[in-house]
């Protein structure tokens, strides 16, 4: 009876705002350790922006389709005593993506650097293997250099990188500092091919290669160490996190938006959902846009926290379609690329507030892969980069726009389409800044742009002490695994500050 009055003396109430994989990473760990997690998020289930759409031959991945750095999800399940394949149905993609050229190339990159090697020689010649073998090892040279200090660190600052760098001088000529990344690659590439391949990585942070920092070449080391998918679909990991939540006693709440969080003193201690209950907490975990705060969206007594995210510039947008249909021809890997005619012109266009015309197409044809028979009906995402709403209001003639520049396009490449489709098969800037409010339609979070940018982003640490954010707006950044990073990350500095006792 005395433990049991003393458990409950230092269970602390925790109410982790949004069920997108960084908040269910920070609930997983937080319900684990025997705090009473109760999560509230608007929308109708788990996963945030790892979504799906209805299909006759089930759910449609129309989020995330490229599960890269398994080892940050085997860490978060063995952290709460569980084995991740127990409750996931992983498979390792052999290729890592297909890609096209207009002018009939096509090239598979492989889980491993001698396949990719071998294949890229073949394609491109002996001479561009050599190019990519030192791209390879200099991208690698550099996500090892910052991936402790920087990524797997909650509040990295400048000398902190400074140092990692000065271990490691001669990876300083491989940073190019003062470059973009097109410029770096077209010293590493003489075919304007790869460098538009590996230009694409940008877009994986919602950036464009013009712009993104000639060091964040390192991003697509990522993919290099290998893809994954999931059984069922990337939003089934969502669920299985979940799933172990409940099973600790945490609550969820769906179609709920938290309108307000107020504070008494130096602390948040209630939260205001949309309907006017409101909840007490002694801590809150937020993993909505962070602009959310200083937008007002959650009322004056956050307006202060993460300020500087709303005078940077936004990431990417997308348009982004999730159907099934019978394809007619093209030999479909899982993930596969389509690329523009002008490498980086569709990024121009983005930058003026424009709709790409000549975009490049990345297909997940979700039930294709080595050793699986071809279906008969594929479930199919298609994404585009967009302009997130500030740079363009949307426009009545957008579906159809987007349409025929999508299926046009296609077409050219020899892929065609057996299914009439309609808006609910689109989702578009102005749906996604429906859906993560304050975002902007943004899906990286602020713009990757400058050398600063990674120690621009607002942390999992806010000014209020029983306040954090988790997030892919949040460092380290977007993408699933570091969205899932920094819930983990944001729960080591809850239990630093002693704010879990
Ligand atoms: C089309 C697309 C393709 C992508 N492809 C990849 C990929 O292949 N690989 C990869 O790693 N990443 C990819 N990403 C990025 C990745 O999906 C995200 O970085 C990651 O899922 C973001 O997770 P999060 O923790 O920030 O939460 P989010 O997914 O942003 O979810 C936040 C949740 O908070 C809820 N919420 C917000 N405000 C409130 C409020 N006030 N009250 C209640 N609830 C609230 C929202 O409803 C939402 O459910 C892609 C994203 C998109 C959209």
């Amino acid at each position: 009876m005395v433990g049991q009055e003393q458990d409950k003396k230092v269970r602390r109430k925790i109410i982790v705002i949004g069920a997108g994989i960084g908040g269910l990473s920070s609930a997983l760990k937080l319900a684990h350790a025997g705090h009473d997690v109760h999560v509230i998020d608007a929308a109708s289930g788990p996963g945030g922006k790892m979504r799906t759409h209805p299909g006759s031959t089930g759910p449609i991945d129309i989020g995330p389709t490229v599960l890269t750095l398994l080892p940050v999800f085997e860490r978060l399940f063995r952290s709460v005593g569980e084995d991740i394949n127990d409750h996931v149905k992983l498979a390792r993609e052999p290729i890592l993506a297909r890609h096209w050229w207009p002018d009939g190339t096509m090239l598979d990159l492989h889980e491993n650097f001698e396949a990719s090697h071998a294949e890229i020689q073949n394609v491109f010649g002996v001479a561009i293997g050599k190019e990519f073998e030192k791209f390879y090892h200099d991208t690698r040279a550099l996500f090892e250099c910052f991936d402790l200090p920087v990524m797997q660190n909650a509040r990295p600052n400048l000398r902190q990188m400074m140092s990692a760098v000065f271990k490691k001088p001669q990876l300083i000529p491989k940073m190019r500092p003062f470059s973009t990344l097109e410029s770096s690659l077209s010293s590493y590439f003489k075919d304007p091919r790869l460098q538009q391949l590996f230009g694409r990585y940008a877009s994986y942070i919602g950036g464009a290669p013009q712009t993104t920092p000639a060091l964040l070449s390192l991003i697509w080391q990522a993919e290099a160490k290998g893809v994954w998918t999931i059984k069922g679909g990337m939003n089934q990991l969502a669920r299985a996190i979940e799933k172990l939540c409940i099973a600790r006693g945490a609550e969820f709440t769906y179609n709920k938006a938290v309108v307000e969080l107020r504070r008494s003193r130096d602390e948040i201690d209630t939260v205001v959902l949309e309907n006017g209950s409101l909840i007490y907490a002694d801590a809150v975990i937020f993993n909505g846009d962070p602009r959310a705060m200083p937008m007002g969206k959650l009322g004056n007594d956050v307006r202060h926290i993460a300020q500087n995210t709303n005078s940077e510039k936004r990431s990417l947008s997308a348009y982004v379609w999730g159907f099934d249909a019978r394809i007619d021809a093209a030999n479909l890997a899982h993930h596969n690329v389509f690329f523009a005619d002008r490498p980086n012109s569709e990024f121009d266009a983005i930058q003026k507030g424009e709709m790409p015309t000549d975009p490049t197409i990345y297909i997940c044809a979700q039930d294709r892969g080595i050793n699986k028979p071809t279906p008969d009906v594929d479930r199919l995402e298609i994404i585009l980069n967009a302009p997130p709403l500030s740079k363009r209001a949307p426009k009545p003639e957008d579906f159809d726009r987007c349409k025929a520049i999508t299926f046009d396009r296609l077409q050219r490449f020899g892929l065609t389409f057996q299914r009439e489709l309609c808006r609910e098969h689109l989702t578009m800037p102005e749906d996604f800044a429906r859906l993560f409010p304050a975002s902007d339609g943004s899906l990286y979070g602020q713009s990757p742009e400058g050398m600063m940018a990674t120690l621009k982003r607002p942390q999992c640490v806010t000014q209020i002490k029983n306040l954090f954010l988790v997030g892919g707006g949040i460092h380290p950044g977007a993408g699933v695994p570091m969205a899932a990073l920094c819930g983990q990350l944001a729960v080591e500095e809850m239990t630093r500050r002693q704010i879990l006792t």
